[in-house]
């Protein structure tokens, strides 16, 4: 059996492993397959290339940061995108922006903790990313390590980083990422889609829209779906003629899931591959 993994985190953006560390990692995971997914950037694509093990075949992706305007306030959702071409002008800039943004919104975040006289600072947190897409686990890290929280989770609780010291961050409108990621020859999955344990989610009736505009598939089994979610989507999925993707969104240690836990059937992958024309599978 071929076991695929199509959504994983590098400490390219909030993953705690490196992307060599990432790639050996799935192999000793029993995968043959393993997706690089970091958020809004493909910075980790080149070191999981030159690191990956005979044996692996490695899918280059993204996972990207948007929103849905159909509803007040918008609604804000993860699209993964493979095999596009990083140089595509377009989604080039979309990314360099969304990247820009996340630092400026971890600056001001740490701004306000430190005014409530939290001792940790910029240098530690941007430390923590190591050069990597900046996020808000790196802040969670910093809080850990000054002994106010004792896990990722409940550094995102109200308390701190999930209302009291919370700032938007900024986003692609959904349908202009469906359609830049496809004019860089690439493939979106929205990734999951019905996950009500994130917060709002979007009717299908968006997913329908989407559909039409070129999304491609829906992350089905992900560990914040619950079995009925699952059968939702998959459901969905079929109605929209989309294909059906299962992943771990694996994050290191940050998440306690494993690499692996979640994966996707082959046929849905094969077509996912026969589909991008932007950058090749690799292996
Ligand atoms: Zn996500
Ligand atoms: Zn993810």
């Amino acid at each position: 059996m071929t076991r695929i993994d199509l959504h994983c985190h590098s400490t390219a953006s909030d993953g705690t492993l490196t992307p060599a560390e990432l790639v050996s990692a799935a192999v000793e995971a029993g995968l043959d397959v393993m997706a690089i997914t970091d958020h809004d950037t493909t910075g980790g694509w080149e070191e999981a290339a030159a690191a990956r093990p005979a044996g692996l075949t490695l899918v280059r992706g993204a996972e990207l940061s948007c929103r849905w305007h159909g509803v007040e306030p918008a609604i804000p959702l993860h699209l993964l995108a493979y095999l596009f071409d990083p140089a595509e002008p377009r989604l080039a800039a979309d990314l360099a922006r969304l990247r820009s943004d996340r630092e400026q919104r971890a600056e001001k975040i740490v701004g306000r903790l430190r005014a409530d006289g939290v001792d940790i600072s910029w240098p530690e947190v941007s430390g923590y990313a190591a050069g990597g897409s900046i996020g808000r686990p790196h802040i969670a890290q910093a809080l850990i390590r000054a002994g106010l929280v004792r896990t990722t989770d409940e550094a995102f609780a109200s308390r701190w980083l999930g209302a009291r010291y919370f700032v938007p961050k900024a986003d692609l409108d959904v349908f202009e990422a469906v359609r830049a990621v496809r004019e860089a020859g690439g493939v979106t999955v929205f990734a999951h889609p019905n996950a009500t344990v994130r917060g709002r989610i979007v009717p299908d009736k968006l997913i329908v829209d989407l559909a039409r505009e070129g999304l491609f598939g829906l992350e089905a089994d992900h560990e914040d779906h619950t079995p009925e979610q699952r059968a939702h989507v998959r459901k969905l999925a079929g109605e929209l003629g989309l294909v059906v993707t299962g992943s771990s969104d694996f994050h290191g240690t940050h998440k306690t899931v494993r690499l692996g836990a979640f994966t996707t059937e082959l046929a849905a992958y094969g077509k996912i591959v026969a589909a991008a024309t932007g950058v090749p599978v690799l292996g």
